[in-house]
């Protein structure tokens, strides 16, 4: 069977004397740091994390980011930097890059994004450069924005700021990076969305297309954070170039189904989209941070991510997003990116047998979306009710979420951290059990005054102690960092 986990039992030992020097070195400055280091390990093994977008690196990829690759400036890019010295960064920045290359079979990658908003911007201001600043320029006979007259920069500063942008809805399970108002790309761009069909919840490409036809964005942007499908990029990629559109694939949620092979074909973005932005810390399972690929034509505007959009490059999480593409390059590491799969599709079964409604009704990735309506409750109800009980979720709103944005009405599962714990199909149909039985036994209950609470709730005595129970026997069966000892 394939090893799943993160922590060989070879590199256990090796890892608990490095994290029990760290502790001791940190503690001896500010005792209550390394204490609560040491409290989050111990959280983070006590409880059934089903949140879809965290993960658990490994060891080599955390050590990784504690050295002094962090005292380090190194604006600029390989071999081109604003300052003396970087050497030793452009080993790793150019390793890192070459691993995204690589795993992903993409013509270039950027991996200096500090996160996934990040990301997105770098892309958004890459197309912008690349679609218009630079046919405005030549149009103006200007060779540099610095030799912009004040009349030639308002022209541009207007061109810039009158572009549109076209991304799944929020409730369909898009992302606030993808054209929505509290993110800037919302302010950058004219936005309108495309949901899903309102009888399937699933992707209407020919409605995307009418969309996509009317609205003439000159970013189509696909990706998501809570649908539970897979995307044709193949099709996406069509109606982009119907419409002339850059098309912009945001796979920070499944960049290790990518990276694991688990899609492929039309469903891998990488040879369909323009530009390919991801987090890393996700499916991936390396540090926080974010990542761009892109084919050749955008490249340099790609290259201009920092100063533009970012500060300056973190070199030590660069190094950290090397040895993490180097283990997901590891053929381990399409067992993983499978088994994460397999048990999203063993928690659907799960879950549906036992009554749960699922949007689309069932998955196809590593997320699964529960609609908690058919149990009477709130979103926001339901994710409380099962922390109460050790299991951490998060609520999202479902299509057409009568609750909105805050309450909602649905509860996201996703599979890739218990996986990295080493869950498979058995377990995760208990875990199943374990949420019907809370979810089933939690009623709303009314504010002091009388009137109805979204937020309020009672579960059944003893039902939360015994989930707890139960979770914990889960836990203790598939240790997290096992032979990992702080002590
Ligand atoms: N893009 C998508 C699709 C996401 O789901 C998220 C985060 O949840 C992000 C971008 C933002 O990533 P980060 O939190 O690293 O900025």
């Amino acid at each position: 069977m394939t090893d799943v986990t993160v922590t060989p039992t070879a590199t256990a030992a090796a890892a608990s004397t490095a994290y029990a020097s760290a502790l001791e070195v940190i503690g001896a400055v500010e005792p209550r740091v390394a204490e609560a280091i040491g409290a989050e390990l111990a959280d983070q093994r006590a409880s059934l994390k089903l949140i879809a977008s965290e993960n658990y690196a490994s060891p080599a990829v955390l050590l990784t980011m504690g050295n002094w690759f962090s005292d380090k400036y190194a604006e600029g890019t390989v071999g081109h930097r604003f300052y003396a010295g970087c050497q030793n960064v452009d080993t790793v920045e150019a390793l890192a890059a070459e691993h995204a290359r690589e795993l992903f079979g993409a013509p270039y990658a950027y991996v200096q994004p500090h996160s996934g908003i990040d990301a997105n911007l770098v892309a958004f201001w890459a197309v912008l450069a690349q679609r218009v600043e630079a046919p405005a320029l030549a149009e103006a006979g200007v060779r540099h924005v610095n030799d912009l007259t004040d009349a030639d920069w308002s022209r541009l500063r207007h061109a810039l700021g009158d572009q549109r942008m076209l991304g799944m809805s929020l409730d369909a399970g898009g992302h606030l990076t993808h054209g929505f108002r509290p993110n800037i790309s919302g302010k950058m761009f004219e936005q309108s969305s495309y949901g899903t069909d309102p009888g399937t919840g699933l992707l209407d490409y020919d409605a995307v297309r009418a969309r996509a036809r009317e609205f003439r964005p000159l970013i189509l942007m696909a990706g998501y954070s809570a649908y539970p499908r897979r995307v044709d990029f193949a099709r996406m990629r069509e109606i982009a170039d119907e419409v002339g559109a850059t098309l912009v694939v945001d796979m920070a949620h499944f960049a290790g189904l990518v990276a694991g092979k688990v899609f492929t074909g039309d469903h891998d973005p990488v040879p369909h989209a323009h530009v390919v932005t991801t987090t890393t810390h996700k499916s991936l399972r390396g540090p926080r941070g974010g990542m761009v690929l892109a084919q050749p034509e955008y490249a340099e505007a790609v290259d201009r991510g920092c100063p533009m959009v970012l500060g300056g490059p973190l070199p030590h999480v660069m190094a950290a997003k090397a040895v993490a593409l180097a283990e997901a390059r590891r053929p381990d590491f399409a067992g993983y990116a499978q088994a994460v799969a397999g048990n999203a599709q063993a928690l659907a079964e799960g879950l549906t047998r036992r009554g749960a409604r699922l949007v689309t009704g069932g998955t196809d990735n590593h997320l699964v979306l529960v609609d908690v309506s058919g149990f009477g409750l709130t979103g926001r109800q339901a994710e409380s009710a099962l922390l109460d009980a050790g299991i951490v979720t998060n609520r999202n709103a479902v299509p057409a979420d009568p609750n909105g944005a805050w309450y909602t009405s649905g509860v996201r599962l996703g599979t890739p951290a218990l996986t990295t714990r080493g869950f498979g199909a058995a377990e995760f149909d208990r875990t199943a059990e374990l949420i019907v039985d809370v979810l089933g036994a939690t009623r709303p209950t009314a504010t002091r005054d009388g009137s109805p609470s979204k937020a309020r709730y009672a579960t059944a005595d003893g039902v939360a102690d015994r989930t707890r129970a139960a979770a914990d026997e889960l836990l203790a069966a598939h240790p997290l960092y096992p032979g990992l000892d702080l002590a």
